[in-house]
């Protein structure tokens, strides 16, 4: 592209892609583990990456020029997910476009209503160690903090989390509970989307080719309470079941890992119609290693149970 230099940062031939990922293949939370990187030696992968051009743009009209210039240019955030997946063979994008010198995705900042905005290159350590965040939604923090270990949380960002909709994240249900909206912006110009809309499946978002997600905004508490809890593999493991809740009023609960989207249940905050409203979702999630469909559908309500409960004293 005229006046931006793609430099070559791979070493490589492209071998052909594999299959592509089926939204609500039981299989996803395979996927999860071999892009986090825990698979690779019984996957007997190998580790270095296919060729790829590699451009890092100085505004997100420059960014937004070079994703629209090649249908395989990928943002590059964090790089925990991405290179990871590149590394596994599952993505193979022609063009890395690096947003780390987008200034204007990082701030964390307070609106007028006394809402939060969250920009997209925010890291997880930014929401831990954001005073704003802390005073006005500390469940953000909170559950950053659980997130994998401390170099993935210096470099993973809210963006990238929430963008890879990988099913076991602890963002994505953690938005929809506090009814945030995304900000994306592309060729067609600015819209929001509200989060239960914008995870559509597996690694894809409403954020399509050409856009980027630019920011997250999460309403004012306003008297809200905010719950999460999940069972993990291990300590800041992997999620088996994320649940993320808010009680106002009414309790609204977002259940992760349960199926390729989290699913959002609006029920009345006590034990019973909680336990009731997520058995009523009809929950189908997939069985596997570490826990089998069963346990996942108990789990979901027992967390549930948990969830809504915090979030009703903590309102
Ligand atoms: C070992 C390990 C364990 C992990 N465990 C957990 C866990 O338990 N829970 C959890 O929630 N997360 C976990 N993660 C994920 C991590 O928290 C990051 O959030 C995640 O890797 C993506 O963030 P990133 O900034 O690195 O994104 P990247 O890897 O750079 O990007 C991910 C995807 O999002 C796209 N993208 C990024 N930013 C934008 C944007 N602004 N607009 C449009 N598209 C965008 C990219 O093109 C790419 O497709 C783990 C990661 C690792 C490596």
């Amino acid at each position: 592209m005229e006046g931006i230099e793609l430099k070559k940062a791979a070493f490589l031939p492209h071998p052909p892609d594999p299959a592509p990922f089926l939204p609500d293949s039981p299989e996803f939370l395979h996927r999860t583990i071999a892009s986090r990187g825990l698979g690779r030696a019984c996957l007997n992968l190998a580790v270095l990456l296919n060729e790829v051009e590699y451009a890092r743009p100085e505004s997100v009209a420059e960014a937004l020029e070079l994703l629209a210039s090649n249908d395989n240019a990928r943002a590059l955030a964090g790089g925990q997910t991405i290179i990871n997946v590149m590394k596994q063979r599952a993505a193979s994008p022609d063009l890395l476009v690096d947003l780390a010198e987008l200034e204007e995705l990082t701030p964390i900042t307070v609106t007028e209503d006394g809402g939060l905005e969250l920009g997209a290159m925010a890291t997880l350590s930014d929401l831990i160690g954001s005073s704003e965040v802390k005073e006005r939604r500390p469940i953000l923090a909170e559950v950053a903090s659980r997130i994998a270990d401390v170099q993935v949380r210096n470099r993973g960002t809210v963006g990238g989390n929430v963008c890879s909709n990988d099913p076991t994240n602890h963002l994505p249900p953690l938005m929809v509970a506090t009814g945030a909206t995304m900000t994306i912006v592309g060729a067609g110009g600015t819209r929001t989307v509200p989060a239960e809309d914008f995870f559509l499946g597996v690694y894809m978002t409403a954020a399509g080719p050409g856009e980027l997600l630019t920011k997250v905004s999460i309403p004012p508490a306003g008297g809200t309470g905010d719950g999460f809890f999940s069972v993990t593999i291990g300590n800041e493991g992997t999620g088996i079941v994320n649940v993320a809740a808010t009680v106002n009023g009414e309790a609204r609960i977002a259940i992760g890992c349960v199926a390729a989207v989290p699913v959002l249940v609006t029920s009345r905050p006590d034990d019973d119609s909680v336990r009731e409203a997520v058995r009523g979702a009809g929950l189908d999630p997939p069985s596997d290693v570490h826990g089998s469909g069963e346990y996942r559908r108990h789990l979901a309500e027992v967390l549930a149970q948990r969830a809504v409960a915090h979030a009703r004293s903590s309102g």
